[in-house]
């Protein structure tokens, strides 16, 4: 009985293994708010990396979903960063602001399974709500049950319960009591721009992504999304959190930190001290080697487990004209 179980098992697992080797299937999912920065350049290597490690393919999606904050241009900008650093997506760009029927479609079916609700509470009401796993505040309820008499809807929530678990590659398991330790939270704005939890989940699906790699500041995040796969029936795709890159006062780079913009004109070098990020160890000089080269080397020895299990690391610049 044992034996044939066993070889059962294992044809299974090398099974799936095959299978997710053919459908490996990777992206990068830059928000068009400014330049590309080094902490950028670090999610779009790891996760390029990844993807080509696994015979993938590797998609880029222009993240313009909150037109409020998009930058005029710097889609442009990005996408010539990209080139400049030798990225090549698989398949055209996709843009969110072209999506919206899908999403509305999704939201429509959230709405009629009573999945979400309005709410009239502005962001000062629940200012004082205890604090949610990400140090928002965590939505106390107020409007679940119908909206209180003389308010009008705002935004909509979605009704968040159970569990979501998953094995993040690098951050470990992960555990969320959604009701806990997130609350509902907004799938549709005020404004009438539906949120970034429902727009990448139904991206990913839609993009057959099997594989997300991006930074460890969207680790709170993913709880959300798995809920919102689990209730739209969406596959849930393995989950890869690279640290994010921060300054030496310990902030994650972001243009609200004033982070630099990628200059092509170092490509070798920051590539370099990217893949140096990530803990793989790159041999001395070759980041005065041919950016061709920094790639031949960065595929030959890529290597995930290598990249160190924590949520940041600050670094004293980002030297993008140095090597280090
Ligand atoms: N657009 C997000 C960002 O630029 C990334 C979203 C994701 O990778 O899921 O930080």
């Amino acid at each position: 009985m044992a034996a044939p179980r066993h070889r059962n098992r294992r044809l299974l697992s090398f099974r799936s293994m095959i299978a997710s080797r053919r459908q490996y299937v990777g992206r990068f999912a830059p928000t068009p708010s400014g330049p590309l920065h080094f902490g950028s350049l670090v999610a779009a290597t790891g996760s390029w990396l990844e993807a080509r490690a696994h015979g993938g393919r590797w998609l880029l999606r222009i993240e313009d979903l909150d037109t409020p904050r998009t930058v005029a241009g710097a889609e442009a900008a990005i996408i010539a960063a990209l080139e400049a650093f030798g990225f090549e997506w698989d398949g055209p760009v996709v843009r969110q602001s072209e999506r919206t029927d899908a999403y509305a479609a999704a939201f429509e079916r959230l709405r009629r399974a009573g999945l979400v609700y309005p709410c009239a509470c502005t962001r000062r009401e629940i200012a004082d709500s205890a604090l949610a796993r990400d140090g928002s505040p965590r939505y106390p309820g107020t409007c679940r049950e119908g909206l209180p008499p003389g308010r009008s809807p705002r935004a909509w929530r979605v009704r968040a319960e159970g569990l979501a678990c998953f094995d993040d590659a690098i951050q470990g398991p992960q555990r969320e009591d959604l009701a806990e330790e997130i609350g509902d939270f907004i799938v549709r704005r005020a404004d009438g721009i539906f949120a970034y939890q429902l727009a990448v989940v139904l991206d990913d699906a839609d993009a057959g992504v099997s594989h997300v790699v991006r930074g460890a500041d969207l680790l709170e995040s993913t709880g959300r999304q798995i809920l919102l796969q689990r209730l739209l029936g969406l596959p849930q795709p393995a989950y890869a959190h690279l640290p994010v890159v921060a300054n030496a006062a310990g902030e994650k780079l972001s243009k609200q930190t004033l982070a630099r913009p990628l200059a092509p004109a170092s490509a070798p070098a920051t590539l370099v001290a990217a893949l140096a990020f990530l803990g793989q160890r790159p041999p001395p000089g070759l980041a005065r080697a041919p950016l061709a080269e920094v790639w031949a080397w960065a595929g030959a020895h890529w290597r995930l487990d290598q990249v160190p299990r924590c949520r940041s690391i600050a670094v004293a610049s980002t030297h993008d004209e140095e090597c280090p």
